[in-house]
């Protein structure tokens, strides 16, 4: 039987030293993989009227794209900074060391919108908050957040609390 955890390799010290990397490249290069992959994390959310999945750069794309056609809803990138080319909103939000910022198109969502949000990861949170700050900010309704993996000891759900529902495929 496929099992996807077969399909996730740790790759130490990436990117850096210390750091143990969970690498989804084995899965999204398997069809089947990457099939029961879309279609486990998309599932929970269809019948939910969902218009729109943001998914931040770049592997957000990956699962956010494919999810978004298994729901008949659109895409929304999230950024990193410079690079979307019309008017964007952006949010900086802290890393262990220093900061970072992601950018959407000030037009990409609606107050009101129903939205979901999508990553291959939640480790400590910190992104996925920026992204749901940048949507609610725009006064889009988010719906849910699903992840293919959750890392438990980063304790992410804490970092983004508050009542949006979080559904993760995988947890380590
Ligand atoms: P957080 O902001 O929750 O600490 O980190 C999650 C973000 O970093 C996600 O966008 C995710 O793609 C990336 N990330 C952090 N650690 C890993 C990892 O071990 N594997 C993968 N594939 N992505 C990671």
């Amino acid at each position: 039987m496929l099992q996807l955890t077969d399909l996730i390799r740790d790759i130490p010290d990436f990117p850096k030293p210390g750091i143990l990397f969970k690498d989804i490249t084995p899965l999204l290069g398997s069809p089947a993989g990457l099939a029961l992959a879309v279609e486990m994390m998309a599932s929970p959310y269809r019948g939910q009227g969902i218009q729109k999945v943001c998914g931040a750069e770049s592997r957000g794309f990956i699962f956010g794209t494919a999810i978004a056609q298994a729901l008949s809803a659109g895409f929304v990138p999230i950024r990193k900074p410079g690079k979307l080319p019309a008017e964007t909103k952006a949010i900086s939000y802290d890393l262990e060391y220093g900061s970072d910022t992601l950018e959407i198109h000030a037009d990409a969502v609606h107050p009101g919108e129903k939205i979901l949000m999508v990553d291959d990861l939640l480790a400590t949170g910190g992104t996925m908050k920026a992204c749901c700050d940048l949507v609610s900010g725009i006064g889009a309704e988010i719906v849910g957040i699903t992840v293919l993996i959750e890392l438990l000891a980063l304790k992410g759900r804490e970092h983004i609390g508050g009542p949006i529902d979080i559904h993760a495929v995988l947890e380590f």
